[in-house]
């Protein structure tokens, strides 16, 4: 890592300059949960696309107290009356029935006293009362969702409501997810001497999907230069973006750059003046996007959230959200890194109307439960000594 470290913003730059959206496919509705909308949604009718009763009750012409009206029909959701009501009349009418033609308003139920085949209006009654009018929600045309938005359940209550019966969202990314380390055990299995868990594969794979990617089954490597370039050529071969966890710093084991090298991923950055993260390795081959992330747990969750995220959501043409508040005040002193600006792990509080940043723990690399409970990744600029409780700080996204 000769050249010069870039910065966070740099990085991020090239990133997404080298990501180009993969483009959009249709799904239905079972499918479209999480995805990211490829086309603007327009309600292909009024919603609701008739006049219809907002209550349980009776379909009578507007007017005031103490009528005794005839019952003369029923309309029930999905069955509308045919019969027209006149003055006198009365039609029993359920939730979300269509409101005959003659009527004017809707009254309660629980304000009539029914008789046999009559009732009694107990309350006046006015004009479109419980009445809901067409298009109230939605009139026909009317842009209900933006393409770019993610389809959580209101968005696809929303499109289902507007008419539709399948989406243009965008191709989700696939992800290979590959762990380097001949230390690596999978999740339970027993250690031996200086044998650690491998927490990364599983953690990755959580992070590619909560982004909207598939991720292929996640594979562990052993620190072979055969081995490494053979599963990264089919990992670029299978996926659009293959995240590398570990083996990309200078050490006598570290065999992924050479592999990738060997394997005509170009590369376009290396080092990043950021702790935890600096040896973070970014490459591509045509439009596939290759990261190299540094092995230490928390350094390989900070390093996604800050490069593999914007670029997974990028591809699905969605733009990278912001923490709810982009700044924050530093709660405690953090000593600061002379050299790198410093990504820490922050919870979240208000305090006397601002928003007020509390470091989630000691920050090392290797302590995986800084990441518990932590809502954002707070900057601290390089410099020497302390910066001071107080300091503004920026705010990024930790991806989840
Ligand atoms: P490396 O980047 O390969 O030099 O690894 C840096 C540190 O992260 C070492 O302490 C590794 O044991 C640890 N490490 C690497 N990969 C993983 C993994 N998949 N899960 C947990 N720790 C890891
Ligand atoms: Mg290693």
């Amino acid at each position: 890592m000769s050249a010069p470290l870039i910065t966070i913003e740099r990085a991020r730059e090239l990133v997404l300059a080298h990501t180009h959206p993969l483009g959009p496919e249709r799904v239905d509705f079972d499918d479209a949960l999480n995805r990211v909308l490829a086309q603007d949604v327009h309600a292909v009718g009024d919603v609701p696309p008739f006049a219809c009763s907002a209550m349980d009750g009776f379909a009578i012409k507007d007017g005031p107290a103490g009528r005794t009206l005839e019952l003369v029909g029923e309309s029930k959701a999905g069955t509308p009356s045919d019969q027209v009501l006149h003055d006198g009349e009365a039609i029993r009418i359920s939730t979300g029935a269509a409101v005959p033609e003659g009527a004017t308003a809707v009254i309660r139920q629980e304000d009539v006293d029914a008789g046999d085949q009559t009732i009694t209006v107990n309350e006046a009654v006015e004009p479109a009362e419980n009445v809901r009018n067409p298009g109230e929600d939605m009139h026909a045309g009317t842009k209900v969702l933006s393409a770019g938005t993610v389809l959580h359940a209101a968005e696809l209550g929303a499109a289902v409501a507007a008419g539709l019966g399948e989406l243009s969202v965008s191709r989700r990314p696939a992800a290979q997810v590959l762990s380097t380390g001949d230390e690596l055990r999978a999740p339970g299995e027993p250690l031996g001497p200086g044998e650690i868990h491998n927490s990364n594969a599983p953690m990755l794979v959580a992070l590619c999907t909560g982004c909207g990617a598939t991720a292929l089954p996640p594979q562990r490597l052993r620190d072979d230069r055969a081995a490494t370039e053979q599963a990264l050529a089919q990992a670029l071969e299978q996926s659009d973006v293959t995240i590398v966890s570990g083996g990309v710093s200078v050490g006598p084991h570290d065999h992924v750059k050479p592999a990738l090298a060997a394997l005509g991923v170009t590369e376009v950055f290396w080092g990043v003046s950021l702790q935890p993260g600096k040896p973070t390795w970014f490459g591509t081959a045509g439009d596939k996007l290759v990261f190299g992330l540094p092995g230490n747990p928390v350094s390989a969750f900070v390093t996604f959230s800050l490069f593999a995220r914007p670029a997974l959501l990028a591809l699905q043409n969605a733009t990278e959200d912001a923490p709810l508040d982009q700044e924050a005040v530093l709660a405690t002193a953090v000593k600061r890194n002379p050299n790198r600006e410093m990504a820490i792990r922050v919870r979240l509080e208000r305090l006397n109307g601002s928003t007020v940043a509390l470091p989630n723990g000691p920050q090392a690399s290797h302590i995986v439960t800084s990441l518990l409970g932590a809502d954002a990744l707070a900057l601290i600029p390089a410099g020497e000594g302390d910066a001071d409780a107080g300091t503004r700080v920026r705010l990024l996204p930790l991806a989840r």
